[in-house]
């Protein structure tokens, strides 16, 4: 099971955006990136376009490894490793491993 779902909060443990929050936008599981709102821009020039004549420089989110992200628990307030847990009707979820704490996928 991923550990990291869209729409999940997470924390950046390390790296340039270390201690950034952000919520996930895309996850891509093949190369064990994620795309979170807001964090780690990097500048694109774009060519002119008839959109945007004049072209210039576009900030776009790029990924971020996956290993470097922690799923924030709201009870925890704070990024937590995160465990699977199996219900009694065969679903698993995944649960704060600190408190218990059950944590919604991503919506
Ligand atoms: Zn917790």
């Amino acid at each position: 099971m991923k550990k990291i779902h869209k729409g999940d909060r997470v924390i950046v443990i390390a790296g340039d955006d270390r201690g950034k929050e952000g919520v996930v936008l895309k996850v891509d599981s093949a190369k064990g990136k994620a795309i979170i709102e807001g964090i780690h821009f990097v500048k694109r020039h774009q060519k002119p376009t008839r959109a945007a004549p004049q072209g210039g420089i576009l900030e776009k989110e790029s990924p971020v490894d996956m290993s470097n992200l922690l799923v924030i628990c709201g009870k925890c307030n704070a990024g937590v490793k995160t465990r699977t847990m199996a219900l009694s009707d065969g679903s698993k979820v995944r649960a704060c491993r600190k408190c218990g704490e059950m944590l919604a996928s991503g919506k």
